[in-house]
């Protein structure tokens, strides 16, 4: 992409409504537009990340054996009268009224509607397990909308609902889906944290919060500071393996983690000092066993090996995808910008022209051009006729990882500037060999 082409409309002037720095960085870098209170436009380079987010966690749940599928934002009212749901849910359901005085609602979540579409195709264990998932927008009315993405009214999230037969088959839904969520967050960069949550009025140990730690973090955290020791890394995970899943759940899970609303202070104070963290975190995802609540009350039964019936075990499990994208930036900026990791970022590098307009700084620049997009890879190229100062601070606002840098003396001398937008560093080399430095970076991710 050519900026001059491209619309990136970067704000110079830091805007006064945004308390926190995702919020600030991604109106500044022309990421999103509010609309309405918690309600936002995804502008090109913001919607470019949201959909690389989207990819990743796409990608993974396909690599556990999970199906995508795709259910509306407006749901009828009545199959949430079945769960009970629709009284209780309470103001955060944005409710509407079609043409013929039909109670219809912008869904918050999708229990009720999976648990229809399961019903009415699927009535045998023999079609079990099933994981069925989408990746579609929400609306909870929030009394608070804020933190601009972090918080919103309509939202991204991918939510997937678990069909088994038994609880224990159930339960190895439940690992899969954690091991699926630690391999997404950390291949978008981002440590996630899984730990005990409330289980609300359902109750039960099994769900957990995936929190990225962030001063801004709505939430309030404990933990054992070896928790933040643990990596998932390139490890061959065979998704069917219940040991394998099994024992991933309990390295990531055995030491103390728990949020505010499951904190156990004696517990904690088991840990060494030394170890103890209280903190701040982002919830950025959240898995549920919650065995036949939605499907007792709306009559999904199979037929079990016996020739009985038995209500489905279900479960949930949900991943912010928008509001990743601040979690990331939390987690990803100084005070120039934000620092995207190479894993979601929305150009490959920067091609930074320091004298446009110049016969052979033009040619360098799109000889480099020519030759990242033969890689495979997009570059970002400042073609504007813009000082070397507003160039910079363009590329160091919205972040790409690598820039690479063209001016007449370099070329004199044959050589380009790389620079690593996380240390600053940079090094002269061929453009062809930062050509190939690039290519190997983003070579697997
Ligand atoms: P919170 O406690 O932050 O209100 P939640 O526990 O109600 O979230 P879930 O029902 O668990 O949310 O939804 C799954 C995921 O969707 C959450 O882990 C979170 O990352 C994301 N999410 C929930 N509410 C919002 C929102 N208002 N804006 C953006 N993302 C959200
Ligand atoms: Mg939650």
């Amino acid at each position: 992409m050519r900026l001059s082409r491209y619309f990136l409309p970067v704000l110079k002037e830091t805007p006064a409504e945004a308390q926190i720095a995702s919020h600030r960085l991604m109106l500044r870098a022309g990421m999103i537009k509010q609309q309405a209170a918690g309600i936002y436009s995804w502008l090109p380079l913001g919607y470019k990340v949201l959909k690389r987010v989207e990819q990743i966690v796409h990608e993974e749940q396909i690599r556990a054996g999970h199906i995508p599928l795709l259910m509306p934002t407006l749901q009828p009212a009545d199959l949430w009268r079945e769960s009970g749901r629709y009284d209780d849910y309470g103001q955060e359901m944005l409710r509407i009224r079609d043409r013929h005085d039909r109670d219809m609602l912008y869904g918050p979540t999708n229990e009720e509607m999976i648990t229809d579409i399961f019903r009415s195709n699927v009535s045998s264990y023999k079609q079990l397990p099933l994981t069925l998932y989408h990746i579609q927008w929400k609306f909870r009315d929030e009394v608070r909308p804020r933190f601009g993405v972090m918080r919103g009214r309509e939202f991204l999230m991918k939510d997937g609902y678990t069909f088994d037969l038994t609880r224990e088959d159930a339960l190895h839904a439940y690992n899969r889906h954690l091991v699926s969520y630690l391999r997404t967050y950390e291949r978008m960069g981002l440590q996630a944290i899984p730990m005990r949550a409330d289980g609300g009025p359902i109750g039960g140990d099994y769900t957990h919060e995936f929190l990225v730690l962030a001063e801004t973090g709505e939430s309030e955290v404990f933990y054992d500071s070896e928790v933040t020791d643990l990596t998932f890394g390139d490890r061959q995970i065979d998704y069917d393996d219940r040991a394998q899943c099994q024992g991933i759940l309990e390295e990531f899970t055995s030491r103390y983690a728990r949020t505010d609303e499951t904190h156990d202070a004696a517990l904690f104070e088991q840990i060494p000092e030394e170890r103890r963290r209280v903190a701040r975190g982002i919830e950025v995802g959240q898995i549920f066993y919650f065995g036949t609540k939605y499907s007792e009350a709306m009559g999904a039964t199979v037929v079990t090996p016996d020739g009985g019936r038995v209500p489905v075990e279900m479960g949930s499990h949900g991943i912010g995808v928008s509001r990743l994208l601040g979690a990331l930036i939390e987690a990803n900026h100084d005070d120039k910008g934000i620092i995207w990791p190479e894993g979601v970022t929305p150009f490959h590098c920067g091609i930074v022209n320091l004298k446009q307009g110049d016969a052979g700084t033009d040619a360098a620049c799109e000889g480099l051009y020519a030759a990242l997009v033969a890689k495979g890879l997009e570059p970002l190229y400042d073609d504007r006729d813009e000082r070397a100062g507003a160039k910079f601070a363009t590329m160091d606002l919205i972040g790409l990882p690598w820039r690479i840098t063209v001016g007449p003396r370099g070329l004199a001398a044959n050589v380009v500037e790389l620079t690593c937008r996380r240390t600053g560093e940079s090094e002269e080399l061929s453009a062809e060999a930062a050509v190939a430095r690039i290519a190997q970076i983003y070579d697997g991710i």
